[in-house]
């Protein structure tokens, strides 16, 4: 099979805030979230699968759910 989509460039990141879901591209280099002051995520926390989806909600390496449900209605 050709693996063309490969060109030596890292797929791009994010980090996401689990409190509220904000999430930024990781490049920014953003440590902490704007609207609530959580610490991102730059990963999962239980596998440390990089974020790849800006919409993640949970790791599409094990599952686990990214945001916290602390907090809720
Ligand atoms: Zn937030
Ligand atoms: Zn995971």
């Amino acid at each position: 099979m050709p693996h063309s989509a490969s060109s030596g460039l890292p797929p791009p990141t994010y980090a996401l805030c689990p409190t509220c879901g904000r999430s930024v591209p990781a490049t920014l280099g953003e440590m902490f979230c704007s609207n609530d002051g959580t610490r991102l995520l730059t990963g999962c926390p239980v596998c440390g699968q990089p974020i790849l989806s800006p919409f993640a909600q949970h790791c599409t390496h094990c599952g686990a759910a990214l945001l916290s449900t602390r907090g809720e209605p």
